[in-house]
């Protein structure tokens, strides 16, 4: 994994995952360990746009699962079930197709990065209201000092590696 100062802006430091996910070896040990980690049956696994996606879809796979993106506003066609959230400036928003997540659904939620967490909660709450159990979140990195856990009370939160 590569630590790269002020990318995409002055200030963050962004982890990059991609070399990980280039290596066979290493991308195949990372879908095991999150799909060993999952809390029980798992009906669907969401996965964050966009690099939520390249884990979720193999860990799909690995528990028989089928998978479900949550993208940002506007990329999926409706009918289309949305939450918004604050960012430090702005507002951003997530979608999901609701026909795709039936009610009581076992949902796995899946991304690459918790950082304040914000994503991950609006996701949550965007799965719920279309009828899922959301019934844990993992992550390949946390981001120990941003605190992302404090926005996701009670959830079952598993994390590969904390930074
Ligand atoms: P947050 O909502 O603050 O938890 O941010 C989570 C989303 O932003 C995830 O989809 C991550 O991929 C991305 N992200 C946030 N901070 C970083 C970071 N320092 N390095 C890499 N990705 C990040």
């Amino acid at each position: 994994m590569r630590t790269v100062p002020d990318f995409p802006e002055p200030g963050v430091l962004f982890r990059d995952i991609m070399p990980l996910l280039a290596d066979p070896v290493v991308f195949a040990e990372v879908v095991a360990a999150l799909a060993a980690d999952a809390p029980g049956p798992i009906d669907l696994v969401a996965g964050m746009e966009a690099r939520g996606f390249l884990l979720a879809a193999p860990v799909a796979m690995a528990l028989g699962a089928g998978v479900v993106p949550v993208r940002k506003a506007g990329k999926l066609p409706g009918p289309v079930a949305s939450a918004t959230y604050a960012l430090e400036y702005g507002t951003a928003t997530v979608e999901v197709q609701p026909f795709t997540v039936p009610d009581g659904s076992r949902v796995l939620v899946i991304d690459d990065v918790l950082a304040t967490g914000g994503t991950a909660a609006a996701t949550v709450d965007l799965l719920e209201r279309c009828g899922a159990e959301v019934v844990g979140l993992s992550f390949l990195v946390e981001l120990g000092a941003l605190r992302g856990r404090d926005l996701l009370p009670g959830r079952a939160v598993d994390v590969l590696l904390t930074l």
